[in-house]
């Protein structure tokens, strides 16, 4: 379906709680098969932090939103929400608010289909190998600072071979870091 030109947004408060998501984010969170995680009930009043996983993007966003609440200045990084059958390419716009509150506004940009990535559906059995994504450009981790997209990262990781898939886990490659970093400085 197309769905450019949609805007998903939350709000958190000056103590980076989740206070209100827009109305159309369970729409989000089911697109995105993540109803079971990310349903509104479930993380508003929860602390943004639980939702940022790994030091790198954990450092990238608490950096960030120092520099929103002390220059009272929007960031724009741009960033990937894939499903297993769309690259999904948005921008996030981070703009203070008042009281020390700040805004995160999704807009999709563009969204291509692909061969559906089995690899990313949600609900099949996973093992306890772990394997990282990146949260901002979703390439997969192969070796230290070498991120492949996910297709390239099936045949490398010889994923197709294994009867059960690893578990995805979020951190943050140094090129988005890089490039998330950069934005501050402008
Ligand atoms: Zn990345």
């Amino acid at each position: 379906m197309g769905s450019s030109g949609i805007t998903y947004a939350y709000t958190i408060d000056n103590e980076d709680k989740i206070i209100s998501v827009s109305d159309n984010w369970q729409l989000f969170a089911e697109e995105n098969q993540a109803a079971e995680t990310l349903l509104p009930h479930m993380i508003e009043n929860k602390p943004i932090w639980q939702f940022i996983e790994g030091p790198e993007a954990t450092h990238l966003y608490a950096n960030i939103l120092k520099n929103i609440r002390e220059h009272n200045k929007s960031v724009t990084i741009p960033f990937r929400c894939d499903s297993p059958d769309k690259r999904r390419y948005l921008k996030l716009t981070i703009s203070p608010i008042q009281h020390n509150s700040i805004e995160f506004v999704s807009h999709l940009i563009r969204e291509e289909t692909r061969d559906t990535v089995d690899f990313l559906k949600f609900d099949l059995p996973r093992s306890n190998e772990m394997i990282t994504m990146c949260c901002m450009c979703n390439k997969v981790k192969l070796a230290e600072n070498f991120w492949v997209e996910v297709e390239g990262a099936i045949v490398s990781l010889k994923l197709f071979e294994l009867n059960t898939l690893p578990k995805i886990s979020h951190g943050l490659c140094n090129e988005c870091y890089v490039i998330g970093m950069a934005e501050l400085q402008n």
